[in-house]
């Protein structure tokens, strides 16, 4: 079982730490929080509290599960804190260290700062412990712990019933965390419910075989449970269109007595708070209604955080490894005098590149990617001349032939992140080698920008760079490993910039 030192978003947990480790670990500490009672005081602990956007609950109950804990405190908004000043988050993250901090527990607008923080710690070796209270529209781990409490104790299973969302599914970080953990488990049917300009990106809905998204709140009829999401009104410009299109239609979406009288028997409605009392999400008059849950699961927030910062204080001293290209294998297919490998390959259909005795042939690149790719090695490798590109041949694919240049492991790394079936033939020294790279994850450091200007990677942080994953599937595959918004490959890598 993997150690759980930072706590950064769900899709970092497996299966079996998020549901045989955390969830029992949060229903133990339930009698505690009941009779309210501190444990002895533990002064050896430092918890911080740093929070630059608007909280209630999650900043509340992370003081209380301290209080609880018998834990020191210290609690800092960017109302007081030098990132006003233009302070970089590594000066931050230091000076908490000084002053004996040992769990941060942030919330900030921008995104990704928490992975950022865990790499930085894991680099200077800091015994110190990350945990993401809540990150622009990204992610908000500790809310879905909590809402997965609530569901465990509600309906007394994680598995097999019907899940609504309803409302600004775009930027709801509560949802996308949600949709993560369940993703995990068995026979979940997913109804989201939005209208078109906020609806729920297709990538949050890979992996769920039953799932519909439209704009009728008829759709939620026979739901289990219907989580409701506020409006992240404070995430639109004020007067852009969208606004004014929310403005509009923002009570469509309400659930009212009227609605909840049409819904499944016994469904329960969810909601992570606040709600806005001029939109009113659920209706104020039907907040007492005992299908309508909230306030309960708000006060699992308490033992749920409780459980998380013992976890995370008892695997301070481990050592976290960030770096994915490592566990990149480089893997011979051929080997052979060059000889032998150029008459083979001309008596084949493409051969433009022979005879190339010195230099690369990279073969197998997804189709359209090679002009990019080789603007990256341009770029990257300062290979200005010398790379012919042969594109689309059949069977679909492109090619990259670099005369008189050889490729660092770690570019082949790169570029096999970017089209992982591309092979490698390496002519040099009457020595001909075809290589591939496996990767367990299709990682592409170093390269490329992220185009979400909220991204930590954007911030200006000195020494951050990108880093995506090529998730394969969709339209949109490469994600940001930072924000987590996925884009397609020109994107990351524009041909001009
Ligand atoms: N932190 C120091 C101060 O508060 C220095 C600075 O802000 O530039 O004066
Ligand atoms: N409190 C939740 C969050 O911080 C939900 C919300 O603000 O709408 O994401």
């Amino acid at each position: 079982m993997n150690a759980i030192k930072h706590l950064i978003s769900i899709k970092r947990l497996t299966t079996e730490t998020l549901f045989n480790e955390i969830i029992p670990a949060c229903i133990n500490m339930v009698p505690q929080t009941i009779s309210a009672k501190a444990t002895t005081p533990n002064h050896s602990l430092k918890a911080v509290l740093y929070f630059d956007e608007d909280s209630t609950r999650t900043r509340m109950s992370f003081a209380e599960a301290i209080r609880l804990l018998g834990w020191d405190m210290a609690q800092e908004t960017l109302a007081c804190n030098s990132r006003n000043k233009k302070e970089s988050w590594l000066d931050t993250l230091m000076m908490w260290y000084n002053y004996n901090a040992k769990i941060i527990c942030a919330r900030t607008h921008q995104e990704g700062v928490h992975l950022w923080l865990a790499e930085m710690v894991e680099k200077y070796n800091l015994n110190m412990s990350i945990i993401n209270a809540g990150d622009g529209r990204n992610q908000h781990p500790t809310q879905t712990i909590l809402d997965l409490v609530t569901i465990q104790n509600k309906l007394g299973r994680l598995d097999d019933f019907k899940i609504g969302f309803v409302g600004d599914l775009l930027k709801s970080r509560t949802t996308h965390s949600l949709l993560d953990a369940l993703r995990m488990r068995n026979n979940i049917s997913i109804v989201c419910v939005a209208p078109d300009n906020v609806c729920l990106p297709a990538y949050h809905a890979e992996g769920f075989s039953n799932f519909t998204q439209g704009s009728d709140m008829e759709l939620l009829h026979d739901c289990d449970i219907i989580n409701s999401v506020r409006w992240q009104a404070e995430r639109l410009e004020p007067n852009s269109h969208e606004f004014l299109a929310f403005l509009r239609i923002k009570q469509k979406y309400q659930i009212n007595k009227n609605l909840l009288e049409r819904l499944k028997k016994g469904v329960i409605i969810m909601h992570a708070l606040p709600i806005d009392q001029e939109v009113e999400e659920i209706c104020h008059d039907i907040m007492d209604d005992p299908r309508v849950i909230p306030y309960q699961q708000a006060w699992f927030g308490v033992p749920s955080r409780m459980a998380i910062l013992q976890i995370v204080s008892q695997n301070l001293t481990q050592h976290i490894s960030f770096n994915h290209t490592r566990n990149a294998v480089i893997r011979e297919l051929k080997k052979s005098s060059l000889s032998e490998a150029l008459s083979a390959t001309s008596r084949k259909q493409h051969d433009h590149f022979v005879p190339l005795e010195h230099g690369m042939v990279i073969d197998h690149l997804e189709p359209g990617s090679g002009i990019i790719i080789r603007m990256m090695l341009k770029r990257m490798e300062g290979i200005k001349d010398g790379i012919m590109i042969v594109e689309n041949t059949k069977p679909h694919k492109d090619m990259l032939v670099i005369k008189e240049n050889f490729l660092t492991n770690d570019s082949m790394i790169r570029i096999a992140g970017l089209s992982p079936n591309a092979t490698f033939n390496i002519m040099r020294n009457e020595f001909f080698r075809k290589i591939k790279i496996d990767q367990p994850q299709q990682i592409i450091s170093g390269t490329g920008k992220c185009l979400n200007k909220n991204c930590v990677t954007r911030s200006g942080e000195p020494s951050i760079s990108p880093r995506f994953i090529n998730r394969g599937k969709n339209s949109h595959p490469f994600e940001c490993d930072y924000c987590g918004q996925h884009f397609t490959l020109s994107e990351i890598l524009p041909l001009s910039t």
